[in-house]
């Protein structure tokens, strides 16, 4: 491969520039090789440096995967490369990735999908849409609670700031890569307040884009109409959990994972991977695709002002494809015309680093300002000033006695309750079962009752009295919720049936 890093005569105009870069493991090593060395033939200014994450670091008894250089290179370059990492299954190692995106605050995470069809074989062949999906919140905050021999929970954290920041790089990148429309997509007819916020959020913002077109869609149907009719979409921007699900269908509709790269962006620096993992089942073996690397290395040059070796890997590469010279995971007899090992398929690129496709479009990064420069506008002042009052308490018990009868348990309750509470519905898994309650709903050892405050005890240490009483009644109480109304608005969901 070093013959071909030579023969391609481009110099770039920018100065050198050092990049951290993390091998990964299983076909890390390989598609990272192949990924450097077109880098460096279509910018001889870049430089690497090799950190560690992954086995290595795992094996050297680091429980997150990342050793200390790395952390020192991303500190100093706001910037990583990163190949597939295989996370050691139990044993309390911490997922690589998860850790990255949340130390470094890596909110934004992109994945353009893009289908080549005749020339990659696609499910869908008119496929051009940007998957933005919010990177640090929701349930991958990682609080998961096991309350009672029956019921485990996970929470669900969505903050303001975190929704602005997100819904706002979506409008910013939208005009920036001259994209036409961002479709939000949350399941707030079911989540109200968390989903609901986003989905407010996203209608605050757009209203500063009218120049971008906008809707909402539910997660669900959005999915579906990813797979079904993805022309219909332009940017999407949705939460931690759906963004990853619809990130890898849309991929997947596109042609294939392994050609799908991504970002993720925060406000001091940006990690650059693959979607796909670290395929140990053909490791070593000169097979894989680096595609989806190349392309991650494609975002990262534009992302650090590099627009034109961007383009031009990327216009060597739509070249080779469209040449049907294809590595064994896309190859289609009739479609393909030769099958590539990981090597070949990269000195193919090199070769043609400086030519143009000529049947797919070519693409031409613009020169801009990285659209992570933008700092999320946080209303704190408004923050300060709500007017938060204490209206309640849902106290949550772990109880399995009686038969699991929600009459006695709510006659015990409401005794219990005391002149500062009235006990005004238990609910089983969400569903109201006292009083007057269905006896076909399933009933666990878990109960959520509610108790409002009479207007006349409004201190919160009631609540601290409440669980005493309980306490000292047998009862086991594994969990409190205050109930709060901001500025007159209630701040909790009703129950089903309430
Ligand atoms: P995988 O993506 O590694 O492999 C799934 C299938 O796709 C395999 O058959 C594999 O051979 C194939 N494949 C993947 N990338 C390919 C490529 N570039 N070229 C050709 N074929 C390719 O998913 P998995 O098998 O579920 O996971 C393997 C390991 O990777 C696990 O340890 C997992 O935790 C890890 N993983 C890491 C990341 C990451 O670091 N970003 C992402 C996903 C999975």
């Amino acid at each position: 491969m070093e013959t071909q890093l030579s023969s391609f005569s481009h110099v770039s105009e920018q100065p050198a520039l050092l990049i951290p870069v993390a091998e990964g493991d299983g076909i890390g090593p390989e598609i990272m090789s192949a990924t450097l060395a077109i880098l460096k033939a279509a910018d001889p200014k870049l430089d690497f440096k090799k950190v560690t994450v992954g086995l290595k670091a795992y094996e050297s008894g680091l429980m997150s995967g990342i050793g200390d250089d790395t952390w020192d290179a991303i500190k100093t370059h706001n910037v990583i490369l990163k190949g597939p990492i295989t996370t050691p299954q139990g044993g309390g190692y911490k997922s690589v990735n998860v850790t990255l995106r949340k130390t470094l605050g890596l909110y934004a995470n992109l994945r353009p999908c893009v289908s080549y069809h005749p020339y990659v074989s696609a499910l869908q062949p008119k496929m051009d849409v940007v998957i933005i999906r919010e990177n640090e919140e929701d349930t991958y905050a990682g609080i998961e609670h096991r309350q009672s021999a029956e019921v485990y929970q996970c929470l669900k954290l969505i903050t303001r700031p975190g929704c602005e920041r997100i819904v706002r790089y979506a409008f910013e990148y939208a005009r920036a890569h001259g994209r036409k429309k961002v479709t939000c997509m949350s399941k707030d007819n079911i989540m109200k307040l968390t989903d609901g916020l986003f989905h407010k959020v996203f209608d605050d913002i757009a209203l500063q884009y009218p120049e971008i077109e906008n809707n909402h869609m539910i997660i669900d149907i959005g999915t579906a109409r990813i797979a079904s009719r993805p022309t219909d979409f332009d940017v999407v921007v949705t939460l931690n959990l759906y963004g990853d699900i619809l990130s890898d269908v849309a991929a997947e509709v596109a042609g294939s994972i392994g050609l799908a790269g991504s970002s993720n962006i925060g406000h001091d620096c940006a990690m650059f991977e693959a979607v796909h993992g670290s395929a140990p089942d053909i490791a070593g073996l000169d097979i894989a695709n680096p595609s989806g690397l190349l392309l991650s290395s494609v975002m990262m040059l534009v992302h650090l002002g590099r627009a034109k070796p961007a383009s031009h890997i990327h216009n060597a590469w739509l070249k080779v494809l469209e040449e049907g010279l294809h590595t064994a995971d896309i190859y289609k007899p009739g479609i393909s015309r030769k099958k590539l090992g990981t090597r070949a398929f990269a000195e193919a690129i090199i070769e043609r680093l400086g030519q143009t496709p000529e049947k797919i479009a070519a693409v031409e990064y613009p020169e801009y300002e990285p659209v992570s420069l933008i700092h999320p506008e946080v209303n704190t002042a408004a923050s300060s000033t709500v007017n938060k009052t204490l209206m309640g308490v849902d106290v949550f018990l772990n109880w399995d006695d009686y038969g699991r009868d929600p009459e006695v348990l709510g006659s015990n309750l409401k005794t219990l309750a005391g002149p500062e509470f009235h006990l005004a519905l238990i609910t089983n898994r969400g569903v109201k079962v006292w009083p007057n309650g269905n006896p076909q709903t399933l009933r666990t050892d878990h109960w959520r009752c509610r108790f409002p405050l009479a207007e006349s005890h409004s201190d919160s240490r009631a609540i601290s009295m409440l669980l005493m009483r309980l306490a000292d009644a047998g009862f086991d109480a594994v969990k409190t919720e205050n109930l709060y109304e901001f500025d007159g608005v209630r701040g909790y969901s009703q129950a089903q049936g309430e």
